[in-house]
């Protein structure tokens, strides 16, 4: 039974909750165009703790148009670039003085525990900002030295330049860092942006607002609107005046939004979603690679792009594995949002409840054993999951090929390095993969042959801003972090001077 002897809301996130729903456009807080608001839900009670706004057409219109002017008179690009940078860290140090705030509405917001979103969350949103900063200044171009040219009698170079407007759209699972991630490369580079939260968990995005007001930002520079994806984000990636979609989500929702970007011919990123293999080879240590790769995919409940939801575990050593990752059942097992000693929190609606022990059902029903929890813990209550491994799948069930997003794993044995491989690249995602082994030869010929965006070893899921971080296959376009990420929100520009 989950444990109701969670802590009471601080007193700034009453405050906070309780707050008219308005929305952040050219600098200012400002009502909707029309009443429609969404609830706020805090998914460790199911209770409604709050409304947002429901963004209308106009509203986004609004909202672009305050970007688009902010742009256009240059009021942020044709600043300093190191005046440009510090105004970000600016932000980055009113976010390191409220993290705690941060924190708890995020825990209350998405579900997950108040303790990991400031261990991970508010630090990686920090992080971004600071690292993005840095670029503003260091940004350039190529000189192309017209000796080596093919015509030779030309002088020419090339400039990086903002590419404009953006539109920004970010899920639920790590609300204020993908905020973060999105703003802090495309302000960084001299563009403007609206940025909408998902409708779920829109709050930790609208107290950020106020962080950007409060740390100078001119005006309309950063917009942050909320409301439904299929009419505010629709109308915001239909805009024709908007330059850019840089957009992280679901891989259904990503191709609708790459066809509805093409008439207007956006720049388009997409981060979207994964079915992240986790290779185990034959001589780990079990002790210590067990609660590594529970943690791949018990972290934020499974609620992770990169969550490591396919383990292929070497035949000598399988159940050994499978026996190590279900001690940590303690560990993961599920607990509210504020209870400071939970490491995993409730998914993040009753949608995705649904959703995930549908899952499991299907998996049931297809065969599957379950090794580990396969069911909800009795709660009055909240969206609780326990942490589930399904054993005896095969790789056509639903369980093994689509995304569940929920602490779910499904595990499989292989025999040998070349068949593993094969295994871990049966999937139309390609967006994360773990290897671990103490072997070095099999860690780079498996980070070789595995086919997705970022290969770990003997860790899984750690995201560094300097790193880039994206998709191959059906889990996106473009990159994100890194100067790979920062360049997304550039255009290059090329002078040819006749000489
Ligand atoms: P989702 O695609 O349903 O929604 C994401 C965002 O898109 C929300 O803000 C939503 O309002 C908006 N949206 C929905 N329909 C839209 C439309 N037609 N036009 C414009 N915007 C629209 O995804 P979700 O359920 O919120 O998030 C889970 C998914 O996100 C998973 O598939 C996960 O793998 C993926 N994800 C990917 C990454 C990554 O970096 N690759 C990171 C986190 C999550």
């Amino acid at each position: 039974t989950i444990d109701r002897t969670q802590r009471e809301y601080s007193q700034a996130a009453k405050d906070f909750l309780a707050r008219k729903p308005q929305l952040f456009i050219n600098g200012e807080w400002v009502d909707s165009s029309h009443d429609a608001t969404l609830d706020v839900e805090d998914p460790s009670s199911g209770k409604i703790v709050g409304k947002i706004v429901d963004a209308s057409d106009k509203d986004v219109d609004r909202a672009v148009a305050a970007a688009r002017t902010a742009f256009d008179d240059n009021r942020w690009y044709g600043l300093p670039p190191m005046q440009r940078e510090r105004v970000m860290h600016r932000l980055a140090d009113l976010l390191e003085r409220d993290a705690d705030l941060f924190a708890e509405l995020e825990a209350i917001d998405n579900g997950k525990p108040k303790g990991m979103a400031g261990a991970v969350d508010i630090p990686g949103a920090i992080s971004q900002i600071r690292f993005m900063a840095g670029w503003a200044s260091k940004t350039g171009g190529q000189v192309i030295n017209p000796y080596t040219m093919p015509t030779g009698t030309v002088f020419s170079y090339t400039v990086k330049e903002p590419i404009g407007v953006c539109a920004q759209i970010v899920p639920w699972n790590f609300p204020l860092l993908m905020a973060c991630l999105k703003i802090a490369p495309a302000v960084a580079a001299g563009c403007c942006t609206v940025l909408k939260p998902a409708e779920q968990t829109s709050l930790t995005a609208l107290k950020l607002a106020d962080l950007v007001q409060e740390a100078g930002f001119p005006a309309g520079v950063i917009n942050i609107i909320t409301g439904n994806g299929h009419t505010a984000g629709d109308r915001m990636v239909k805009h024709p005046d908007v330059n850019k979609i840089a957009f992280t989500g679901s891989t259904e929702i990503g191709k609708v939004i790459n066809k509805n970007a093409t008439d207007t011919m956006k720049r388009v990123t997409l981060e979207l979603g994964g079915k992240s293999p986790v290779v185990v080879m034959p001589d780990v240590d079990v002790a210590t690679t067990a609660p590594g790769v529970a943690g791949a995919i018990f972290f934020n409940a499974g609620q992770v792009c990169v969550a490591g939801s396919r383990l292929f575990a070497h035949k000598s050593i399988f159940d050994d594995v499978l026996e190590g990752m279900t001690k940590t059942a303690d560990f993961w097992s599920p607990r509210a949002s504020l209870d400071p000693a939970g490491h995993m929190g409730p998914l993040v609606s009753k949608e995705q409840h649904e959703k995930v022990l549908g899952y499991i059902e299907a998996g049931k029903r297809d065969g599957a054993s379950v090794v580990m929890g396969g069911d909800a813990p009795a709660s009055d209550g909240g969206y609780y999951v326990n942490p589930t491994i399904l054993a005896n799948v095969n790789p056509q069930m639903s369980v093994v090929r689509e995304e569940i997003f929920g602490p779910v794993v499904v595990a499989q044995r292989f025999e040998d390095l070349d068949e593993v491989a094969k295994m871990a690249n049966d999937t139309n995602f390609g967006l994360g993969a773990g290897v671990w082994t103490k072997d070095v030869s099999a860690m780079h010929r498996l980070a070789s042959k595995i086919k997705s965006g970022t290969v770990w070893g003997n860790c899984h899921a750690t995201i560094d801003t300097a790193l880039p971080f994206g998709g191959y296959k059906e889990s996106g376009l473009g990159r994100e972090q890194g100067q790979a990420g920062f360049e997304c929100y550039q255009e290059t520009k090329t002078v040819i001077i006749q000489l």
